[in-house]
């Protein structure tokens, strides 16, 4: 078990927070402030129990030049100040005389938040290679190390992993409670238990479906990676996109769990991704010249079959090309059959959540992971970097 935020002391104490503050950015304007909004609850508890609060956190990737301005802070920490009803101290550099003397200035129950830490990626990747000297700078600023960055969890970089090794260290609320979550419903004993997957390539996909083919009772597969599967099983799908490397595999998923795995039975095609005339067509007719970008009429009623008598639903990956209205449908009535049935759902992926958010109404799901990355892998069951540099308890 790792450390609680809960299991120190933190009056006057100077804490380096690594929150994920990575919010969508159009013009250094904020497009949606939920990640600020989860970071609420740690930054509020640290400023309640008297703590010196110094938040890190990345924003987008920095390459070149030019990708700083587009990723900086700033207003960042002008809408978390709102949310907080406090004044945010921003800093505009991630290392310096300026930082060291604020920090040094820094009262309890005082909030700074330093330079996107992916500047320091500018010369030398020092965040994402989890430089040493740079690690041991960070933590130089503080007492104790809070990680509450779920979504990158499964990165080793220096604000995570880094200042880890130099300072005592617990996990905030945001990751206690996502990981909690996952937990609890791996852990329920509820059968059947259908996973439903969905997405783009079946490569992204091996891991997970290797961790869970024993676990569950049934695999639905849609979306793109359902007509790699097909393609195994000699079926022609015409210019669909398919994933060559995964052929291998997905034949024998189909010879070894060929009870368990459930395939699109029909499709919405057409001979271009972005017309919205398409045909309905069995998958056994798709022509040459065709590419499927949602499921058919046939599958949304044998989908709905197999989740009846579910208990428990995994999601991860839509059933089609959903980002086009024309080819949202299956993913929308599938989905939303599940949460009008009361059925214990687990939604993880980036885009499953947002295709949840965008279709569906999201209250009605157990609940919906918010790290992409993170929480695919840790359904894999592969271990997370920034978890595993955090303190275990005595
Ligand atoms: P997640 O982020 O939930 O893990 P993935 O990243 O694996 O999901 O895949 C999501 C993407 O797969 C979406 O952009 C969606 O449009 C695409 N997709 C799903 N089915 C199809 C399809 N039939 N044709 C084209 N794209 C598809
Ligand atoms: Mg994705």
């Amino acid at each position: 078990m790792k450390k609680s935020i809960k299991d120190y002391n933190y009056n006057e104490k100077k804490v380096i927070l690594r929150c994920d503050l990575n919010v969508p950015m159009k013009n250094n304007i904020i497009e949606d402030d939920t990640r600020i909004k989860q970071s609420l609850k740690t930054i509020n508890y640290l400023i309640e129990n008297n703590a010196k609060v110094i938040i890190l956190s990345h924003l987008g990737k920095i390459k070149e030049e030019s990708d700083l301005e587009k990723n900086n802070l700033y207003p960042v920490s002008i809408r978390l100040g709102e949310l907080l009803n406090k004044e945010v101290i921003f800093i505009d550099e991630t290392r310096g005389e300026k930082l060291e003397s604020a920090v040094n200035n820094l009262k309890p129950k005082e909030v700074l938040l330093v330079q996107n830490t992916r500047y320091e990626d500018l010369y030398d990747n020092k965040e994402s290679n989890c430089d040493s000297e740079l690690s041991k700078y960070w933590a130089s600023l503080g007492d104790i190390f809070i990680n509450d960055a779920y979504a990158t969890l499964h990165r080793s970089h220096a604000s995570n992993v880094g200042i880890a090794k130099y300072l005592p260290s617990a996990v905030g609320f945001l990751i206690e409670e996502e990981l909690n979550k996952i937990d609890n419903f791996l852990n329920k004993e509820e059968h059947p238990f259908t996973v439903i997957m969905g997405g783009a390539k079946v490569k992204d996909k091996i891991k997970l479906i290797e961790n869970l083919i024993n676990k569950c009772d049934k695999l639905i597969i849609g979306g793109l990676m359902a007509y790699t599967f097909l393609y195994a099983s000699e079926i022609k799908v015409g210019k669909t996109q398919i994933d060559e490397e995964s052929i291998d595999f997905c034949k024998e998923m189909l010879i070894k769990h060929k009870d368990k795995i459930i395939l699109p039975i029909d499709s919405l095609v057409s001979t271009d991704i972005n017309s919205n005339n398409y045909e309905n067509k069995f998958i056994t007719d798709i022509n040459s010249d065709e590419l499927a970008l949602d499921i058919g009429e046939e599958t949304i009623k044998l989908y709905k079959e197999e989740l009846k008598e579910s208990k428990k639903v995994l999601i991860n990956g839509p059933l089609g090309y959903f980002e086009k209205e024309t080819y949202a449908n299956g993913t929308k009535e599938v989905f939303n059959y599940i949460a009008e049935n009361n059925i214990l759902c687990l939604v993880g992926g980036g885009d499953s959540a947002s295709a949840v958010n965008k279709l569906c109404d999201p209250q009605k799901f157990y609940h919906i992971s918010t790290g992409g990355g993170a929480t695919l892998k840790y359904l894999e069951g592969t271990k997370l970097a920034g978890l595993e540099s955090i303190n275990d308890i005595d």
